[in-house]
């Protein structure tokens, strides 16, 4: 008899930890298991703001996926997803090749959200994937280095669009990183001007007053000018167009406005509400008893009006039970029903400072800064045990890229 055929896509928080679950849950022999992503590493989306401000090595956001995973029970494929047709029980690679399932979970992520605003898509640039925050990094070096010739301020002048989280992290990588770009590339420091802009009234405006106050205080010791209540209306090559005719000269404009469920979901002939894949309790696709679908691409009602949010803790927990749930339908055992635990949320401003909830326990300065490294470093744990924390941060490994 042939072997169930499992596919995984997406090799992110929910894909990469769904497989390596897999490789403990399966009896030997018992499902063949191919995990496709669009590249040969996974990457830590929880600190790509490092790797947009030049903040981290890339071996400790990139790591290639082949030294993650067991090759002798997942096969791993390097592809770009373009489609799956549901009736064939095929997944299709933008190379052309196709791959057959009988199991399939898509775990695709996230997609940038622009609300169509005119210049953000073309001039803007995403904290999306590794790369895209790679460029972020190598706009900002040649911004440097060009000042140096043409003396114009817009290259200095740093834009970061949306003060959620994302935007907040991103905030603080650039208030540390840059005074030490500045003087690798011997440009002063005190020429670089550091701005946000949100549309709300504050920064994380859905957190606690005090949370709210504390990051302020530090996003202003950093020297960062802050547009609230300001939404962003275009960008051009070089300048960003606001609300209230403000124009300000800069060529490099960071955009963490939100998120969307990934818009390949839309070619995979399933049914989608809200740009994602709606999900049963047991991570099933509306629908359908051989597909899953966990993290940002998915959509999971955790009542009547509200769906889980998009965060790593969320695809991990989901992660957790999909493996399961995968396992048994294959087995012809009872699924089980998924439940969010929320553990808090814990927010970066650089090294030095964070802010966070953990359930009615508010956390700021440098104890919350010590306990986001605990949580990235207990997700590197689950990844790849203590020998990953030790490479990623001692270890000299191929940068990937
Ligand atoms: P992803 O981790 O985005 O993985 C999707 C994978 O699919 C990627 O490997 C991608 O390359 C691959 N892929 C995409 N398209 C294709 C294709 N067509 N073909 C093949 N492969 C493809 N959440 C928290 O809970 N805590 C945090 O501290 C936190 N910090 C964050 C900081 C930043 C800067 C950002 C941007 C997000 C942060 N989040 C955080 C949110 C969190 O990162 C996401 O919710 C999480 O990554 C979702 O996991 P996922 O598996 O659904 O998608
Ligand atoms: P978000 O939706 O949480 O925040 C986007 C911000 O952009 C909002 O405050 C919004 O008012 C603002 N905005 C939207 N349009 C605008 C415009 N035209 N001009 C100016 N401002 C505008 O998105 P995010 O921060 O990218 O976060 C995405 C997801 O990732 C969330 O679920 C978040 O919780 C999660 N995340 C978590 C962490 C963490 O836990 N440390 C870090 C980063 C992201």
């Amino acid at each position: 008899m042939n072997k169930p055929k499992i596919v995984i896509l997406g090799a992110g928080y929910g894909g990469i930890i769904t497989s390596k679950k897999l490789e403990k849950l399966l009896k030997s022999g018992e499902a063949d298991v191919t995990l496709i992503n669009k590249h040969e590493y996974h990457y830590i989306t929880t600190q790509l703001h490092k790797t947009g401000a030049g903040t981290a090595a890339d071996r400790q956001i990139a790591m290639e996926i082949p030294e993650l995973i067991n090759e002798q029970k997942t096969n791993f494929i390097k592809g770009s997803v373009t489609s799956v047709d549901v009736k064939k029980q095929a997944v299709y690679l933008e190379d052309g090749e196709s791959v057959e399932y009988d199991y399939l979970l898509i775990a695709l992520g996230f997609d940038i959200e622009t609300f169509g605003i005119p210049g953000i898509k073309e001039h803007a640039f995403a904290i999306r994937s590794f790369r895209s925050t790679k460029a972020i990094y190598n706009q900002i070096t040649r911004q440097l280095t060009q000042y140096k010739e043409d003396k114009d301020p817009s290259r200095l002048t740093f834009v970061v669009a949306g003060g959620g989280f994302t935007g907040v992290e991103m905030l603080g990588e650039l208030a540390e990183g840059l005074p030490k770009l500045c003087k690798k590339y011997d440009v002063p420091y005190e020429e670089v001007k550091i701005v946000t802009v949100e549309a709300a009234p504050s920064v994380i405006p859905f957190f606690p007053k005090e949370s709210i106050q504390y990051t302020t205080e530090v996003l202003e010791k950093f020297n960062i000018n802050m547009y609230m209540s300001t939404k962003i209306l275009e960008c051009t090559p070089d300048k960003v167009v606001l609300e209230n005719n403000i124009e300000i000269p800069t060529r490099t404009l960071i955009w963490s406005c939100g998120v969307k469920g990934n818009p390949i979901v839309q070619n995979c002939g399933l049914p989608v509400e809200k740009g994602k894949l709606p999900v049963d309790p047991y991570l099933r696709v509306k629908d359908t008893n051989n597909i899953f679908s966990i993290g940002d691409c998915s959509l999971f009602m955790k009542d009547e009006k509200n769906a889980l949010p998009p965060t790593a803790q969320v695809a991990l927990q989901e992660a957790d039970v999909c493996a399961k749930n995968i396992v048994a339908a294959l087995r012809g055992e009872t699924l089980k029903a998924f439940e969010y635990h929320h553990k808090g949320s814990v927010a970066s401003i650089g090294n030095f400072a964070a802010v966070g909830k953990v359930g009615n326990f508010r956390l700021s300065g440098l104890f919350a800064a010590f306990m986001k490294q605990v949580i990235e470093a207990r997700y590197l744990l689950n990844l790849g045990g203590p020998s990953l924390i030790i490479k990623q941060h001692f270890g000299v490994s191929k940068e990937p890229v």
